[in-house]
């Protein structure tokens, strides 16, 4: 009878540890898939962020703080900013900027090498002279471009490693960021999100997205494509990814239309008008968003072949570009990923 009575004692008790284990482990799942979303207006733009897992909310509140800390620093708008101070020392002296401002200004440098000026950081006289996306946004006289464009020199910006110093050689040169800096933001926030080991995340800087870790269901990310030539929102076509970048440049970004013509903010440093090229709009995929944003901005400045032949150069790099004719070149590694929404727009089969 008692061992009879001990033993029904025990299976009640292994029920219930049992079943506490498992509602601990239903919460503890519960947790893991919960999601924080957050948008706000910084670097510019408008900074949308949605992270999975229990420590949802606290990364999310360490990524904005670092978004504000880059865009403090980068910022050509802001006067306090460290690029406002190197801006306002041009001719005059060096200025000692922070580990993080060196850091973007020497990748600026380097894609200013690699597409011959065409990405050019000192584009900053001339997008102050245009104005685009502000107010005053207006047509400069072509003696007022002409004026800047000698301004327009990456040669002319040196920096001093050991000392983490930038100076402009020319008094009125301008440093401009605005191309690569949102890349580098995503790039931090994505380092965050892992470093607190987040089950997953997605950042969205103005076209500038990155992708961290895995939805909780296990399904691919999917992320939206903007039809260069529709209203923000209608899409050309989806690519579902893993984790990575993706970025697009387009002439949709910001505009102004005068005299019923449109002008964009993706500057040519050869003239000092907004680029012509056969190109509505360029996306990159890489692991770095620094690359993917100065690499986009470079692209669509360059045109298909030039700009698809320094794509095929570098490694790492997938590219998706629509052409005004409508075309869409898609490279090898994306091709699967793909999928158009748009039926009047035709993947070229030819690359
Ligand atoms: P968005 O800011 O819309 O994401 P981009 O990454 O293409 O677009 O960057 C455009 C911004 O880069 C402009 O607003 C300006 O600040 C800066 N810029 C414009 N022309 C150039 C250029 N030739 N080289 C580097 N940066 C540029
Ligand atoms: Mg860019």
């Amino acid at each position: 009878m008692r061992r009879r009575a001990l033993l029904l004692t025990l299976t009640g008790a292994g029920i219930v540890v049992t079943l506490v284990a498992c509602v601990l482990w239903a919460y503890w799942r519960h947790l893991d898939n919960q999601v924080y979303s957050q948008t706000a207006f910084l670097m510019g733009t408008s900074v949308e962020l949605r992270v999975y897992g229990r420590n949802a909310q606290t990364a999310a509140a360490r990524v904005f703080d670092r978004l504000r800390e880059i865009e403090a620093k980068m910022s050509a708008n802001l006067p306090t900013s460290e690029i406002s101070q190197v801006n306002a020392a041009a001719g005059q002296e060096w200025v000692r900027v922070s580990p993080d401002t060196l850091v973007v200004v020497k990748r600026a440098l380097a894609y200013a090498d690699l597409t011959d000026g065409r990405f050019n950081p000192a584009i900053g006289p001339l997008v102050a002279l245009w104005g685009i996306g502000t107010e005053r946004a207006r047509v400069p006289l072509p003696a007022e471009i002409a004026q800047r464009l000698p301004l327009v020199d990456a040669n002319s910006v040196l920096i001093d490693e050991t000392r983490t110093s930038v100076y402009l050689t020319k008094p009125g040169m301008s440093l401009d960021l605005g191309g690569i800096a949102k890349g580098y933001g995503a790039d931090e926030a994505a380092r965050i999100l892992r470093e607190l080991k987040v089950k997953g995340a997605f950042v969205n800087l103005g076209g500038n997205v990155y992708a961290v870790g895995s939805k909780p269901d296990g399904t691919p990310w999917r992320i939206g494509i903007q039809d260069p030539v529709q209203p923000r929102g209608a899409l050309l076509g989806v690519v579902e990814t893993g984790e990575g970048s993706l970025v697009t440049s387009g002439a949709y970004e910001r505009c102004f239309v005068e005299d019923g013509r449109r002008y964009h903010h993706i500057l040519d440093p050869r003239d000092g008008y907004p680029a012509e090229s056969d190109i509505l709009s360029v996306t990159i995929v890489a692991a770095s968003s620094t690359d993917c944003d100065a690499l986009s901005t470079s692209v669509f400045i360059l045109g298909t072949e030039a700009g698809l032949a320094l794509i095929e150069r570098l490694e790492g790099f997938e590219t998706i570009l629509v052409t005004k004719d409508k075309r869409v070149l898609v490279s090898s590694g994306l091709k699967e990923r793909l999928q158009l929404r748009n039926e009047e727009y035709e993947i070229d089969e030819t690359r």
